[in-house]
């Protein structure tokens, strides 16, 4: 948890999955339809990806979630639950998305039991999945993606405003003690065999 800007993943790891992991679409009637690539690996180190798929309306509440297997891929039916019980893993991924009709923005109070293992085997774990998919959104539509991915968000363009500080619209952002850069160098780190962290567990609670 980084209290310092409300959300249970590091900064760093939020803007590298929404640039690299999240595809926004509009909906026609208002609001987003969003797709999150989780990459996950089983026990045996059998990559799979899974999608998350979220519809937010123009409200802002959370009116679609589906998780499922990438279309094509064999990997995910290596998890020890997958092979236990495909039907009600497939059944749980699809149906039982959190926080469904409620407010995006609630996702930054929404305190599951998680854990960053590599599968989605236990609740815990899709919790944990479903919380990186819903902050990374609620993070993407807070902080777009800038056209260069190296800009540091929120600068304005203004000309003869050259100062660096005070750029973020986050008011909670001007405390930020958070990241020492063990954390996010922690979190940059790609996960690899089963049960490592989706992003590291030591500076999460
Ligand atoms: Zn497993």
């Amino acid at each position: 948890m980084s209290p310092a800007h409300g959300y249970h993943f590091a900064p760093r790891a939020l803007r590298r999955w929404r640039d690299e992991r999240l595809t926004l679409t509009p909906r026609m009637e208002g609001g987003w339809q969003a797709r999150f690539h989780f990459e996950g690996s089983t026990c045996g180190n059998v990559p799979f990806v899974l999608h998350y798929d979220i519809e937010v309306d123009a409200a802002g509440l959370i009116v679609g979630l589906h998780a499922a297997a990438a279309p094509g891929d064999e990997g995910h039916q290596s998890m020890c639950r997958h092979r236990e019980d495909a039907a009600s893993l497939r059944e749980e991924l699809a149906t039982q998305g959190p926080l469904r009709g409620r407010p995006l923005a609630d996702v930054l109070a929404w305190k599951p039991a998680t854990s960053p293992a590599g599968c989605v085997c236990t609740a815990p774990a899709r919790a944990h999945k479903w919380l990186a998919a819903l902050q990374t959104l609620h993070f993407a539509l807070s902080e777009p993606k800038a056209p260069a991915a190296s800009a540091p968000p929120h600068v304005p363009d203004t000309a003869g405003q050259n100062s660096p500080v005070q750029t973020h619209a986050n008011p909670a952002a001007g405390a930020s003690a958070v990241s020492p850069s063990a954390v996010t160098a922690a979190v940059a780190r790609a996960p690899a065999p089963h049960c490592v962290p989706l992003s590291s567990s030591a500076p999460l609670s």
